[in-house]
């Protein structure tokens, strides 16, 4: 039997462009974990599955989410399979990052379709690509939770809280929870995310096959130009310098350039006290550096 608890997150106060925010430091909540997998799959960390013996899931090679289900396996002592599409020969002659990690905890990857009976074997986990499943509201849950409890000791009445998306699902199920949890008309919390996979409409399509209930969903800053997941861009890099320079502190470069720069561009959002969560995702930074550097040699690091 392995349970682990999460710790509380700290809160810390960053000026960024001028401007004051707050920061949920997700990045912190598990060495192991990217931080909002760790709220994501906290369900399969806290409970005992005594005849599960696999966890299956699917999505790309280098993902936060595939790492983070290589540590959830290792740590209950399950096999962790794992299919995607291609795998690049360049990261198969040198496997590093994500994949490189998830291999050392014992990740074995298919090429190829998902075999249809695996949902069925009831000694399989089955997990949606990037964690995008209704056992995530119970770890996202405990995220609303925290938030609250700091805005009220804080005395925020009215809190906007910015993160960026992918599949959505962390965006989605903090902002219901913080919903149903405001019992005191006093305070409110409003979500605000931004889609880096697709666009406004996606995203949306995202939310609503995790709830009905529209009034539950947050609201979507939609970027000025659509961004291809995982492609390099100039202004993403040059964002996440800045960031590192005015604030002392590494953010993901797949999710948070996006989510920055798109939060800078609404003044609406942070005229009132704004929280970003910082959800981790480090390790992914591995590979993008790098290949940042190569790409924009003329973009100062210093
Ligand atoms: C997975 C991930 C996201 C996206 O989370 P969703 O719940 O899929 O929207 C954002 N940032 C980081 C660092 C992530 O690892």
């Amino acid at each position: 039997m392995y349970k682990q608890k999460l710790n509380y997150s700290p809160i810390e106060q960053i000026t960024f462009e001028e401007h004051a925010f707050y920061l949920k430091r997700d990045d912190f909540l598990h060495p192991d974990f990217s931080g909002n997998k760790a709220r994501k799959f906290l369900y399969f960390l806290q409970n005992d599955f005594p005849s599960i013996k696999k966890i299956v899931s699917y999505g790309s090679i280098q993902s936060n989410a595939m790492y983070s289900l290589s540590v959830l396996a290792k740590m209950k002592k399950w096999e962790f399979e794992y299919f995607v599409d291609h795998i690049p020969d360049y990261l198969k002659a040198n496997p590093h990052g994500n994949y490189q990690a998830a291999l050392n905890n014992g990740m074995k990857v298919y090429v190829g379709q998902i075999d249809t009976r695996f949902h069925e074997d009831k000694s399989i986990v089955f997990i949606e690509e990037g964690g995008r499943q209704k056992e995530a509201e119970f770890g996202i849950r405990q995220l609303a939770q925290e938030i609250i409890k700091w805005q009220k000791e804080q005395q925020i009445p009215k809190l906007n809280v910015f993160l960026p998306s992918g599949t959505g699902t962390t965006a989605l199920f903090l902002q219901k929870n913080c919903s149903l949890l405001h019992t005191d008309e006093a305070f409110q919390t409003t979500v605000f995310t931004t889609p880096c996979v697709g666009d406004g409409d996606y995203l949306k399509k995202q939310f609503l096959q995790l709830e009905d209930d529209e009034t539950l969903h947050p609201n979507i800053a939609t970027p000025d130009k659509k961004y291809h997941f995982g492609k390099l861009y100039k202004d993403n890099y040059k964002i996440w310098l800045k960031l590192q320079q005015q604030t002392g502190i590494e953010f993901d470069l797949l999710y948070d350039p996006i989510g920055w720069l798109v939060l800078l561009s609404h003044p609406e959002i942070y005229s009132l006290p704004t929280l970003y969560i910082h959800q981790g995702g480090i390790l992914g930074n591995e590979s993008m550096l790098p290949r940042y550097q190569r790409k924009y040699p003329l973009v100062s690091e210093k």
